[in-house]
């Protein structure tokens, strides 16, 4: 493999997929095919989307055995069910390797993504801000000890907290308070934006609302803001209101496990609970997990059966490897590849007249606005995959397109630094995005105007782009030497 992930033995993982492989097309040929037919396109396209990742063979080999069947329920030595003494095993490795790593007091490996990490860390922060003091008010040890009249009362408090978080269009997620989504409905929201000349977050008016909205939960964190964030400054402002600090690391993780966010820029020591995916820029199997101070860990560790099903223990087993391999210093190395290709990627499009959100990156994303080519996001996301270039359309801050079409592009280099893709490599990517680009027009709507989703891309340039980008794919093979047969 490139220099950026580890080695692994072409021979037996050839030898092993191709027997599972055998196995599985005897029972379902469609699904066999299928898994190939990934593989195939995984090879053949230039993956630009910021959340994707290539896992290691050793890391997706895991996923395939009996850790799958046992149930689980509860947490390590405390199960709802007997004779999990290797699904203990498993799990206590990955909560150990997660701890080690980030340097977290508590890791819970459980949720089966980073959406059901994050509630898991919303009720872990009710139960224990919310619901032990009310409790204690009412002199019981167990919300069933309750009277009717306590329990209107507690539930009354739980409906009635408070979330601040980033907004969407600044490039906040779905779960950090969006109205439709169940977290604005958990909680009374409000969310922050970014300046709207530098479009950068703004500490001291985040700070200045969170004093006015006193939330219970200040949310940092992001899935398309492409700059670093000081969590030290969020802990000050969630501390001066009293509120607990959620950080969604998700997207970065990987960086913090490489030691390229370090000091302010490491959440871990400054939220109270951090949670992420695995399979983002941390190179793991598709997860979540919830690391948090001491204080936290208990209502965390209910998160199964409270609020997540039973634990996967085929996904925790496989994130033990995967955090395994972030703890080597290859990983360092990969991460800082990470965020040094994606400043080459900025410059690439800047100095190719693209304006970029911020004016640049010093994470592992970078985003487009697209609406100085007269495209908007979707047709730009549309005729850059018509090229051979997988990117996901994005809105910008105060998008005039919207959510759906959007004005912008989000882009980031984590799966093609895997692949090895260096500075030259993603010079070149950026040339051939603005190739496109230049090369595409709105066509004209029915009533008249341009249209938000059809386009034209000018003769030869969609099949020049293709032809350059599997000249680069070819240079840089996905899982070399790995051969399907
Ligand atoms: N949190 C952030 C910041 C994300 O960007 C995402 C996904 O894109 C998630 C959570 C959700 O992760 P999952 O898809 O694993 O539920």
């Amino acid at each position: 493999m490139s220099a950026n992930t580890a080695p692994f033995d072409a021979a037996a993982a050839s030898t092993a997929y191709r027997s599972a492989l055998e196995v599985i097309a005897a029972v379902e040929p469609t699904i066999a095919g299928a898994i190939r037919s990934e593989l195939a396109d995984q090879r053949a396209s230039l993956k630009l989307i910021a959340s994707e990742n290539y896992a290691s063979p050793a890391v997706l080999l895991t996923m395939g055995s009996w850790l799958s069947d046992k149930y689980a329920e509860g947490t390590i030595g405390h199960r709802f069910y007997a004779g999990c003494q290797n699904i203990d095993t498993v799990e206590q490795t990955a909560a150990d390797h997660a701890k080690a790593l980030f340097d977290a007091p508590h890791a819970y490996v459980q949720p089966h993504s980073g959406i059901d990490a994050n509630l898991v860390a919303f009720w872990a922060i009710l139960a224990h801000r919310v619901e032990s003091p009310a409790l204690e008010k009412a002199g019981a040890k167990h919300v069933n000890d309750l009277t009717d009249e306590d329990w209107q009362d507690l539930r009354h408090a739980l409906g009635d907290q408070r979330a601040l978080g980033m907004s969407l269009d600044a490039g906040g997620h779905l779960t950090h308070g969006f109205r439709p989504n169940i977290s604005g409905k958990m909680f009374h929201q409000a969310s922050y934006g970014t300046d709207p000349s530098t479009e950068l977050l703004d500490y001291e008016k985040v700070r200045a609302q969170a004093k006015e909205f006193k939330p219970l939960v200040l949310i940092a964190g992001y899935s398309a803001y492409p700059r670093r964030v000081n969590f030290a400054k969020m802990r000050e402002i969630a501390d001066e209101v009293g509120a607990t600090l959620m950080v969604d690391m998700a997207h970065f993780a990987g960086l913090v496990a490489g030691k390229v966010f370090t000091g302010d820029f490491n959440p871990v020591p400054f939220a109270h609970v951090t949670t992420t995916t695995t399979h983002k820029s941390l190179r793991g199997p598709r997860g979540g997990m919830v690391l948090c101070q001491p204080e936290y860990a208990d209502a965390v560790d209910r998160g199964c059966p409270m609020v997540l099903g039973g634990p996967l223990g085929q996904v925790m087993a496989a994130k033990a490897v995967a955090l395994a391999e972030a703890r080597t210093p290859l990983f360092q190395s990969y991460a800082q590849n990470v965020a040094d290709n994606a400043v080459t990627l900025a410059e690439g499009l800047k100095r190719r007249g693209v304006r970029l959100v911020t004016d640049g990156t010093d994470n592992h994303l970078v985003l487009l606005d697209v609406s100085g080519f007269g495209l908007t996001g979707r047709q730009a996301e549309s005729a850059l995959l018509d090229s051979g270039i997988v990117t996901n359309r994005n809105a910008i801050p105060r998008d005039p397109n919207g959510a759906w079409y959007t004005s912008g592009v989000r882009i980031g280099t984590p799966a093609l630094t895997s692949r090895g893709f260096g500075a030259a490599e993603f010079d070149k990517t950026a040339e051939l995005i603005v190739d496109v680009l230049t090369g595409t027009t709105p066509n004209p709507a029915p009533s008249g105007g341009a249209s938000k989703a059809k386009y034209t891309i000018a003769d030869g340039v969609a099949a020049k782009t293709h032809a350059a980008a599997a000249e680069l794919l070819d240079a840089n093979p996905l899982y070399p030497g790995l051969d399907l047969g």
